[in-house]
């Protein structure tokens, strides 16, 4: 009996279900987390564990047969913190000398042995200093604005608040300000500061900037409310140093139909220098090679070309995702679809995306492949950082998007560590990236 050949479109059921049952039982995933957190530790741009890390994933992407590895030189910044930060509240009526919990922030000018002391007058946004204009002169500007906790996406009560870290510094030197305080990004009250870095306006003076703890945050307002001429007293002896030689660490596997189409997954390889860089992003770089290493495994030949990036200097410049951009252009490399992982290593929620229409659509076609593993949020818009430079290229970008609830708990603090990281969660991730590598491999973008 003659059988009507139907082009019917593939079913990818099956395949994924067996990424996720492989990556629940078989994967090295934890375990290569745990040798990035424990043996080689934070990874500041331009520090001796940055370069271990580099060596350390080359190696490990070598070892589980990627095609090709090989490093992409970038020069990075290379900031370094020196020895603790003293913020101390020096004449307070109510509880006289009294030390706060704080971090210098990244690429901030240290105070040097000096320090500076000067009297404290507290705002809640870069608007409030503006308008102050030169109350603010010869003092230290205590930015105390909150994350909203109204905002359910913590990524965008962050982006709304992240602001007077990113340039609050500047916009109080504009007019005279010695020093500044900001409340740490996190919704949580604790007492972990919470370092990031801070970006200094062209021509503007560079003044020091620290970070406190959101208690003592809170604390400080509440003694400022009281009292008028609180002072604090500040000692960093953070500086930026010149530039330094680093490398964007590359793994390719070589499609079999289409080669010279590219498919890029990563995270970054940096961290700050606090804590062990697990969530932010070691967990986003181990899911990535994770990817790779499950095609091989698998016995699945992509026909596309995959390519694991382990991106360099997320944190303080993002040099390493701008020079992959450009070199991508520099080559004519077509690259149809990049990923990324830097949302923390927490359960997978889905994945946000940013390109065309008919292909955000595609992807949310491919929604009913996810539904058993509980991953369904593919409505978002939004790419990752070190993936956001290859938008002019017309790439589409995405981003895996895991429960954002506990990021800002760890997120640049020395709470950040291997064990902040769940073994199943990592797993899922790792699964849910790779089977997305999959779909997009087989299926186009
Ligand atoms: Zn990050």
């Amino acid at each position: 009996m003659l059988i009507p050949a139907l082009s019917y479109a593939q079913d990818h059921t099956e395949m994924v279900k067996k990424i996720y049952d492989h990556q629940l039982t078989q994967s090295p995933v934890y375990e290569n987390l745990r040798y990035l957190c424990k043996e080689i530790g934070p990874r500041l741009s331009g520090s001796p564990q940055a370069a271990a890390a580099v060596e350390y994933t080359r190696q490990l992407m070598m070892d589980y047969g990627f095609d090709t590895v090989y490093l992409q030189p970038v020069m990075v910044p290379h900031w370094v913190r020196g020895q603790k930060e003293i913020t101390r509240v020096t004449n307070s009526d109510i509880k006289g000398a009294f030390e706060l919990n704080s971090i210098a922030l990244g690429n901030s000018v240290g105070t040097g042995a000096e320090g500076v002391h000067a009297e404290v007058i507290e705002v809640k946004s870069i608007e409030e200093v503006n308008k102050l204009g030169k109350a603010v002169a010869g003092k230290i500007v205590f930015y105390n604005g909150e994350m909203d906790p109204t905002k359910v996406n913590t990524f965008a009560a962050y982006g709304s608040a992240v602001v007077q870290r990113a340039y609050g510094a500047s916009e109080a030197a504009k007019n005279g300000a010695k020093a500044v305080v900001i409340r740490s990004m996190t919704n949580r009250r604790d007492d972990i500061p919470h370092t990031g870095s801070l970006v200094y306006k062209p021509l503007m003076p560079k003044i020091p900037a620290v970070a406190i703890s959101t208690n003592d945050a809170d604390e400080l307002s509440k003694l400022l409310a009281k009292q008028k001429g609180l002072k604090i007293y500040m000692e960093t002896h953070c500086e930026m140093k010149e530039d330094i030689l680093s490398y964007n660490v590359i793994g390719e596997i070589k499609g079999s139909q289409y080669p010279e189409e590219i498919i890029t997954v990563g995270g970054h390889l940096d961290s700050w220098d606090v804590g062990e860089g697990a969530h932010d992003d070691g967990g986003g770089c181990m899911m990535s090679i994770e990817v790779g290493r499950t095609f091989i495994e698998m016995g699945i030949q992509p026909k596309r070309t995959l390519r694991v990036v382990m991106f360099m200097n997320e944190e303080n410049g993002l040099r390493g995702g701008t020079e992959y951009a450009r070199v991508a252009e520099e080559k004519g490399e077509k690259h149809i679809a990049a990923l990324e992982s830097d949302s923390g290593s927490f359960g997978p929620m889905g994945f946000s995306s940013m390109g065309k229409e008919e292909q955000r659509k595609k992807v949310q076609g491919w929604a009913k492949y996810f539904t058993p593993y509980h991953v369904w949020s593919f409505e978002r818009v939004g790419s990752g950082a070190d993936i956001s430079p290859l938008e002019s290229q017309g790439v589409f970008l995405m981003e895996m998007e895991p429960n954002p609830q506990k990021y800002f708990n760890y997120h640049h603090t020395n709470a950040d560590t291997f064990e902040a990281v769940d073994k199943r969660e990592l797993e899922l991730g790792a699964a849910t990236m790779t089977s997305m590598i999959y779909l997009i491999d087989q299926e186009g973008i």
